[in-house]
């Protein structure tokens, strides 16, 4: 099968007075139709910048991004056009990518009309089809953006991006600017769509609850690196690198006799800048398993040969210290 997206040794420079920031640093990740991946990761660790990549919001300095087959990195805008039906972004904040003098039926309808693939007609009915699926009234058609909740807002945009059929599906923390109390009902309004239409989803987050409710396999970034890619279920019943497990460690538990037999994992020191990445892992210096060999050489991302899930998709990871059959030091127990 060709995947509907294959994202190969991405990188985003940019160039700044202080010197080159390594926003993306080389990353690799394949979507399978109607496959959702998660890719969780802190703020700054360059997980939007490759979902703006992806939508040609951005322009990779290295590396390819193909859509269905089509490496899209190089297309001119023109030749860009016909594909563009089949990958969609779905904001964090939808109130910035709304027309505000639009009308919802406008809005919902634009994709289609610059398409092309309904008249008339059939656009107006698609239109009410599409309000009816994420579960807003038909009157509100007619109102404008500000009129509507912010929960409302991201339907919309959610029932905009759907309305062509995309193949994929980028949603770039679409519950994070929501109130608390709409963020489950637009996400799973989000799952019973996939499930329902079957698109492609990356799904960018730092919320690990919701990812783990999403997605069929988790990449987790730092610092522009992804450092581990599993299956969901895997990757939360047995995080490998040192990184997933302070992360996973340190994830709100619904019921606390439920801590999953893990301790928690205090990391010392924020977040490197991206400019002048620590050379070697770049988690050594809040690793609290680091040695010497990971302060100079760069831990390949490689794939577990005796580490197969179920699934038989595979587990990978970039520590050094990670041996083949996916045994792997306690992190917990160094850092206590
Ligand atoms: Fe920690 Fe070294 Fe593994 Fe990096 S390579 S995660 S510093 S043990
Ligand atoms: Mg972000």
């Amino acid at each position: 099968v060709t995947p509907v997206l294959a994202v190969r040794g991405l990188k985003r420079h940019f160039d700044g007075a202080g010197g080159t920031v390594r926003a993306v640093d080389g990353v690799s990740l394949t979507i399978l139709p109607g496959e959702v991946v998660g890719l969780v990761g802190e703020s700054g660790s360059g997980k939007s910048t490759v979902g703006r990549c992806v939508v040609r919001l951005d322009r990779p300095t290295d590396g390819s991004v193909e859509i269905n087959g089509t490496d899209v990195t190089t297309l001119a805008p023109r030749a860009l056009r016909p594909l563009r039906k089949d990958f969609h972004l779905v904001f964090q904040d939808p109130s910035s990518s709304l027309d505000p003098r639009m009308t919802i039926r406008q809005i919902i309808a634009e994709p289609l009309r610059l398409h092309g693939t309904a008249d008339r007609a059939e656009a107006a009915r698609r239109v009410d089809e599409l309000l009816a699926q994420v579960g807003l009234r038909p009157e509100l058609a007619d109102r404008n953006p500000h009129e509507l909740s912010g929960g409302q807002r991201q339907r919309v945009s959610i029932a905009r991006a759907l309305s062509v059929d995309p193949a994929l599906l980028v949603a770039d923390e679409p519950t994070s600017a929501l109130d608390v109390s709409v963020q489950a009902s637009v996400l799973n309004l989000l799952a019973d769509l996939q499930r329902e239409r079957g698109f492609g989803c990356l799904f960018i987050t730092h919320d690990l609850a919701a990812v783990e409710y999403l997605a069929d396999r988790i990449a987790v970034m730092y610092l522009g690196r992804i450092v581990e890619q599993a299956p969901a279920a895997e990757l939360f019943a047995a995080p490998k690198h040192p990184y997933t497990q302070a992360l996973l460690s340190a994830a709100p538990v619904p019921d606390p006799a439920e801590q999953r037999g893990r301790s928690r994992i205090v990391l010392g020191g924020d977040l490197p800048s991206p400019l002048d990445p620590p050379p070697g892992c770049h988690f050594h210096t809040r690793c609290p398993l680091a040695t010497d060999r990971c302060r100079t050489e760069s831990p390949e991302l490689r794939t577990l040969p005796g580490a197969a899930g179920p699934d038989s998709a595979p587990r990978q990871v970039a520590c050094h210290l990670v041996a083949d059959d996916g045994t792997v030091p306690d992190a917990a127990e160094a850092s206590a």
